[in-house]
């Protein structure tokens, strides 16, 4: 703590605003990249209903294909009884013992062939049933997850306005921090703080530049203790203050 007085008495007054400036920047700067990365983390969200979607989707399409060979069954059982009707209708007018015995043998042959169908259709009728329960169940797993998702979206949405309301009032804070300061630092800060990811005002400590880490000429140095104005770090450009 003392040392940190110390720093503050020895400190050129520019300095010591434009930390106060850094400091709210550098919040100013995290506020705003995390409402940038609140669409990324809505669209994640939004991912967790694809494969419940695609269950879905494949369940009601097989249930589909089921319904479609169900309606060619009964077709097929149709025409069979079309058949047995005519050839029923040819033996009540034939007076030939022979031609009804034949047309007998085939009533029983197309009766035979509808016993067939009507089994495999009651099979698609089990398999539909079964696949509606399939259907049933993934749509209950897609309405479980959209309640998950929906709950993230509005937490989401809601840390969104929290962030969004704080770095409002941190704007509104930042424009008394800039008022005092001269145009000239103020200037040489603003383009520095644009270019580096981290501060445009370091310590130099022991000689060794805080953005850096580079060892800066003695003449640096030099101009830090002595110079009203402002020194820069000659490897990155950033406004140093010194710590000793
Ligand atoms: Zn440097």
């Amino acid at each position: 703590m003392m040392r940190v007085c110390a720093i503050i008495r020895t400190m050129l007054p520019q300095i010591t605003q434009l930390l106060q400036l850094q400091e709210r920047d550098q919040r100013i700067r995290a506020l705003q990249k995390e409402l940038k990365d609140i669409p990324k983390s809505e669209a994640l969200a939004k991912t967790q209903l694809a494969g419940d979607l695609a269950a879905v989707e494949a369940a009601s399409q097989k249930n589909k294909e089921i319904e479609v060979r169900i309606k060619s069954v009964e077709l097929d059982i149709q025409t069979r009884q079309n058949s047995i009707k005519r050839l029923q209708d040819q033996q009540f007018e034939t007076r030939k013992n022979e031609e009804f015995q034949a047309l007998g043998v085939e009533v029983q042959r197309y009766q035979r062939e509808v016993t067939a169908l009507e089994d495999k259709e009651l099979e698609f009728m089990e398999e539909l049933e079964a696949g509606k329960a399939a259907l049933k169940e993934a749509q209950g797993r897609l309405a479980e997850t959209q309640a998950r998702v929906d709950e993230e979206l509005k937490s989401l949405a809601a840390r969104a306005a929290g962030v969004q309301k704080r770095l409002d009032d941190e704007l509104a804070e930042r424009a008394g921090l800039v008022a005092p300061i001269e145009p000239g630092p103020l200037d040489l800060y603003t383009r520095l703080f644009a270019k580096k990811p981290d501060a445009a005002v370091v310590a130099l400590e022991n000689g060794i530049c805080g953005g850096c880490h580079m060892k800066v000429v003695i003449g640096t140095i030099q101009a830090l203790r002595q110079s009203e104005g402002l020194t820069q770090c000659e490897s990155c450009g950033r406004i140093l203050y010194l710590v000793e």
